[in-house]
């Protein structure tokens, strides 16, 4: 049965705060549906103004004391809650295949990947290390301390709804920060498992609250608090933008991880087989619902009707399904509109010349065929706007210097990946290409223990490794005198 877990009590239809599990004052809910089936799996309490805002105030009152605690007790507080998600991986993989649609295969992977960070900044909570620096007058001692902004907040979307939430509370927790998430309204399942998880481990009343009700009631609600001083958003450009806006009167510090729209460059000189894995994993991994996910993919003229035709039959062995059928390597996608907008991607492809070599439109419902397209017009739709769905467009070019500058043609510079067997080529269009990250002759590039994030309009600042430990410190210069 779909929606049957081993731990069942995993499952709640109530928010956390301050250690609670509270229903929303006069009963408002959110359905939570299978975007496979469409039937509606769980609630998400709408809480009210009143109980969001209490939900600042309990990781205000827990700040002071979880800032004190040992750093190595915060440690071995994460390490058991990073043992208890792995402990129980089937159950909350199954949890994000019945809200997220996406294929067991992949959600296991997210559990595992989200486990990551905790178990990443476990370690790291003992390393935040501070710095004496040599004096330049006498009878100085000039120190440096990193200590916890204070309240944070975390803003997660649908399509990775375990990983985006652990890769914000695992470092805020670390640093000694309180959190409040607030998860994508379509999938708060996980992170309320994630709640119960954590709770077990020891992870003190108020330290970790998740809430969900409307996001634009939510929104004003964090960015207009001076308690919280820093928020962590994962989503969309537009409301980034929004949020940083509403940031701005109180300078509240930003961690912001938007929009992508990465380039995919085959070069000449690239391994067939490698070009060939590289597109499928970056395209249509999570169904092509990924901020990473390879959006446009250029081929260089020579090697561009050979990568066609590999890519064309792997596209078409791809099965779309259920989820939970073993079998699928595409799931639905979230929701109708994410349907609507492949296919309008691929109508404006087509018209702009564009032919068809794999998959097409949706038979109905959310699951939409995997999709191959060549011949894409350099302007077509799918190469200036997100397409978040499994359709891939394939463009060809010239030059090195034309491919990279139609990877960069974009305001957007999360990730590019790139294929080629040649380090002169990996060298110079690695070094050229504006993007946070850089995937060569790999699709895969994601895992806790690096710094994933963005230039130009995908984001400020960076998640995992050291460098995110960093997002949710603030570094204290004392000065002591008379020596
Ligand atoms: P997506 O296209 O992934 O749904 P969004 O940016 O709309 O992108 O959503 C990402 C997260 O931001 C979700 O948790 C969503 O509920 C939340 N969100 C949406 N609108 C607002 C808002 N006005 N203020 C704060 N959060 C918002």
């Amino acid at each position: 049965e779909r929606g049957k877990l081993s731990r069942p009590d995993l499952i709640r239809d109530k928010a956390y705060v301050n250690g609670q599990w509270i229903a929303a004052d006069g009963g408002a809910v959110i359905d939570v549906d299978d975007p496979f089936t469409g039937e509606i799996i769980g609630h998400a309490p709408s809480l009210s103004e009143q109980q969001a805002r209490s939900s600042i105030d309990a990781a205000e009152r827990a700040f002071p004391a979880w800032a004190k605690v040992l750093t190595r007790n915060r440690g071995a507080i994460l390490r058991r809650w990073f043992d208890l998600v792995i402990a129980h991986q089937e159950d909350l993989a199954r949890l994000i295949t019945l809200e997220n649609g996406k294929p067991l295969k992949e959600a296991r992977a997210e559990v595992a990947y989200g486990a990551g960070f905790i178990e990443f900044y476990a370690d790291e909570a003992g390393r935040m290390i501070g710095e004496i620096i040599p004096a330049p007058v006498a009878g100085r001692r000039l120190m440096v301390e990193p200590e916890p902004i204070g309240v944070c907040a975390a803003i997660t979307p649908w399509n990775f709804p375990l990983a985006m939430l652990t890769r914000k509370a695992a470092p805020a927790l670390a640093a000694g920060c309180t959190i409040i998430a607030k998860p994508a309204s379509q999938t708060p399942l996980s992170a309320y498992a994630l709640a119960v998880l954590a709770e077990e481990a020891g992870v003190p009343a108020g330290v970790l609250n998740v809430i969900t009700g409307k996001a634009s009631m939510i929104g004003k609600l964090l960015t207009s608090s001076p308690v919280v001083r820093k928020i962590s958003f994962t989503g969309s450009t537009e409301i980034g933008a929004q949020l940083m806006e509403a940031s701005a009167p109180l300078i509240k510090r930003l961690s912001l991880e938007l929009g992508g729209n990465a380039p995919l460059l085959i070069f000449d000189d690239a391994d067939l087989e490698t070009a060939v894995e590289t597109a499928l994993v970056a395209k249509f991994r999570n169904s092509g619902q990924s901020c990473i996910a390879a959006n446009r993919i250029y081929a260089q003229k020579d090697i561009c009707e050979s990568f066609l035709d590999a890519f064309a039959e792997r596209v078409n062995a791809l099965a779309p399904g259920d989820g939970f059928d073993e079998r699928s390597d595409i799931g639905p996608l979230i929701d109708k509109a994410g349907v609507a907008k492949v296919e309008e991607h691929l109508d404006d492809a087509v018209k702009g010349g564009a032919t068809i070599l794999a998959g097409g439109k949706s038979s109905g419902g959310q699951l939409m065929p995997p999709t191959l397209v060549r011949d894409v017009a350099p302007d077509a739709l799918l190469t200036s706007e997100e397409t978040f769905g499994p359709l891939a467009g394939v463009i060809p070019f010239e030059t090195m210097e034309e491919g990279v500058a139609l990877a960069n043609n974009t305001p957007f510079g999360l990730a590019a990946y790139l294929c080629s067997e040649n380090p002169a080529t990996i060298a110079r269009a690695g070094r050229d290409i504006e993007s946070g990250m850089v995937g060569i002759n790999t699709g895969l590039i994601s895992t806790a223990v690096v710094p994933f994030g963005g230039v130009k309009m995908s984001g400020l600042g960076r998640e995992g490794s050291s460098h995110g430990l960093a997002e949710y410190l603030n570094l204290k210069y004392l000065c002591q005198a008379g020596l």
